[in-house]
């Protein structure tokens, strides 16, 4: 499978059968064991990710692109605590999601401002560039590609999230891959930190604070990337 391939498969999944599956997820109504397990999950990731931003003590007016931005987990929290947010994803049903969740949140207001875009296309300059459990939809050899061009997007700073690629992992998905349940509809690619940090530090940056999310289905390992502004 090629890596457009992947991608349409990937948007089609998040306008349809995904965008159902993952609202869910990201919302507070019922779900199923599995699926609250994953909430929970993302949920610390997010809230690492925020303790981290606000404990910097520079939130406020802070540009900040939340590239492949879902149904607004992050956008909306970063700015309800008035961080300037251009959030965007590659499903407009997601992206319309994000868009009734942030007017309810934060009133008819243009910070979010939404975009329905494909990472690859994001253009401009802001100060932080956040990509969260997005990577899993991309094969190792366009991770670099699409990491790079999120690195040009940053002045200073690179926050990024994967499903690390170690050896308990990749049994667990091999396992899953066994047992394709109805809602496993994308490819799910797993990732070898000190490769990552590698394309980070290739465009520049070095690794400033990381995190780890491991629940019983949800992995994510968070790394801040951060380079000198030149
Ligand atoms: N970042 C959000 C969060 O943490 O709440 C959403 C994570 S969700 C697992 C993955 C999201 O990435 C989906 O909304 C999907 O549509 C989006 N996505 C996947 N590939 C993308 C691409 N190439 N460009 C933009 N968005 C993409």
């Amino acid at each position: 499978m090629n890596a457009v391939d992947d991608k349409t498969i990937v948007r089609e999944y998040f306008n349809a059968i995904g965008f159902d599956r993952w609202r869910r997820i990201y919302g507070d109504g019922e779900v199923n064991k599995v699926q609250l397990d994953i909430r929970q999950g993302h949920q610390q990731t997010v809230d690492t990710l925020i303790e981290w931003l606000k404990s910097d003590g520079n939130l406020a007016g802070l540009s900040i692109c939340d590239a492949g931005c879902g149904v607004g987990s992050l956008s909306i929290p970063l700015a309800e605590a008035g961080a300037k947010v251009y959030a965007s994803d590659i499903s407009e049903k997601m992206v319309g999601e994000a868009k009734e969740r942030a007017k309810k949140t934060l009133g008819n207001g243009d910070n979010p401002t939404f975009a329905v875009q494909d990472l690859e296309t994001l253009s401009g300059r802001y100060d932080t560039v956040v990509c969260l459990d997005v990577l899993i939809h991309y094969p190792q050899e366009k991770a670099a590609l699409m990491i790079s061009h999120l690195a040009s997007l940053a002045e200073s700073r690179l926050i990024l999230s994967f499903a690390p690629k170690t050896l308990a992992y990749s049994l667990l998905k091999k396992i899953g891959d066994f047992f394709p349940g109805p809602s496993k509809a994308t490819r799910a690619y797993l990732h070898r930190e000190a490769d990552i940090i590698k394309i980070l530090q290739n465009n520049g940056f070095t690794i400033k604070r990381q995190g780890m999310t491991s629940t019983r289905f949800y992995f994510s390992r968070l790394l801040e990337a951060t380079r000198k502004l030149g």
